[in-house]
């Protein structure tokens, strides 16, 4: 598989939005935008690098949007769009991947699906693009009036991302510098490489007015297609000096034994939200037979699920998780497990809920012998 870097340009100051805050740190769905288009390339295994370009002034913005997430140290932009994915570029020339995805900051309904789809058209173009044909009737006006009609034949509205072989797109870029060219598909025509139309979506809008964030808003905030999951664990209890449960540490006379730290909430967690979307389970994700994932945090394996759902442009509507045992007693940590799930999946902490049950001493649980998790969880696609 060829090496692809992803640029997110990010730099603008978002004049045309009005108010202090760029619109790509403003709020959608309780993260900032510029975090849903990130959270989506970091979860594809075809990206190796991630880098934004930004404003210096944003950096404090930005570490709250990146957070976690494994990313390139970001760059700092120039005076207008095209300088600061030359400079993105620049950034990225000692790396030399084979190809470059470049995508708007504020453009945060990216999929994983058309990812797929740019890179795949890479692997026979030097250039592709994320476009539309253009369905409306076109006019060119003057003076308020209709001057004429505008053939749409062959037409198509460009969006991002646009991806392109590296070194051709960094020497067009080098060659364009000072001249204004409106997106880097219009640097590589000028440059003479072959750019190819991939069909984009309605849905990957961009966020330039204030309109725009109230519409993204509401297309997030909408019902989408409901997809339940649901995800059963057990693990054995030895003798020790805690467990961890819904990535809480609770101290106790046993611990948990497992591959991982054996956090059997977050498994079940793992598993339902793998379910939902019909991605397997946890063992094809992280097989207990590979060496690295010994002992590791699960928090990871939630992380990851988490990923999956919001690269298909999909959230979290609620999760209810059950803990089942005799021991330890768990209702004093049911707050913390609720908060911690809640910012591992990064919803509000009122859609999480945490019970725990005892089964009256009967069967292994009872006995003591081990701790047993159910989830269930709602998620809301795009339809
Ligand atoms: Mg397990």
């Amino acid at each position: 598989m060829p090496a692809c870097a992803a640029l997110i340009v990010a730099a603008g100051r978002g004049r045309r939005f009005g108010g202090d805050l760029p619109k790509q740190y403003r709020m959608l769905g309780g993260r900032p935008v510029l975090r849903h288009s990130l959270a989506v390339l970091a979860a594809h295994p075809g990206i190796r690098t991630i880098r934004a370009v930004i404003h210096p002034d944003d950096r404090p913005l930005y570490d709250v949007a990146a957070e976690g997430l494994p990313l390139a140290e970001p760059v700092a932009g120039g005076e207008t769009r095209q300088e600061s994915v030359l400079r993105g570029l620049e950034s990225l020339a000692d790396e030399a991947p084979d190809h470059v995805l470049i995508h708007d900051g504020a453009r945060p309904f990216l999929t994983l699906s058309l990812i797929d789809d740019l890179l795949a058209a890479l692997e026979e173009h030097p250039g592709a693009i994320a476009a539309l044909p253009v369905a409306d009737t076109l006019k060119r006006g003057a003076e308020g009036l209709v001057a004429d009609t505008v053939p749409r034949d062959g037409l198509w509205r460009a969006q991002t991302p646009q991806g392109f072989h590296f070194d051709a797109i960094l020497s067009a870029h080098r060659r364009a510098a000072g001249r204004a060219l409106t997106d880097d598909a219009a640097v590589a025509e000028a440059a003479g490489m072959a750019v190819a139309l991939v069909p984009g979506s309605e849905e990957n809008v961009k966020i330039t007015t204030a309109e725009d964030l109230a519409r993204a808003q509401r297309l997030f905030e909408g019902p989408g297609m409901p997809r339940i999951g649901s995800g059963f664990d057990v693990h054995r209890l030895v003798p020790g000096d805690g467990v961890t449960l819904c990535g809480v540490r609770i101290a106790a006379d046993v611990s948990l034994e497992g591959h991982s730290d054996a956090d059997v909430g977050l498994h079940a967690l793992t598993d339902a939200l793998l379910g939902a979307i019909g991605a397997g389970d946890i063992g094809q994700h992280f097989p207990p037979s590979e060496e690295r994932w010994r002992g590791v945090a699960s928090e990871r394996f939630v992380r990851h699920a988490g990923a999956l759902v919001a690269g298909l442009g999909g959230r979290v509507g609620n999760v209810d998780l059950t803990l089942i045992c005799q021991r330890p007693r768990l209702a004093p940590h049911r707050r913390a497990m609720a908060a911690r799930v809640a910012a591992l999946l990064e919803v509000p902490a009122e859609r999480v809920s945490i019970k725990a049950t005892t089964t009256e001493g009967l069967g292994f649980t009872g006995r003591g012998e081990g701790i047993a998790a159910q989830a269930s969880v709602l998620l809301h696609l795009p339809r």
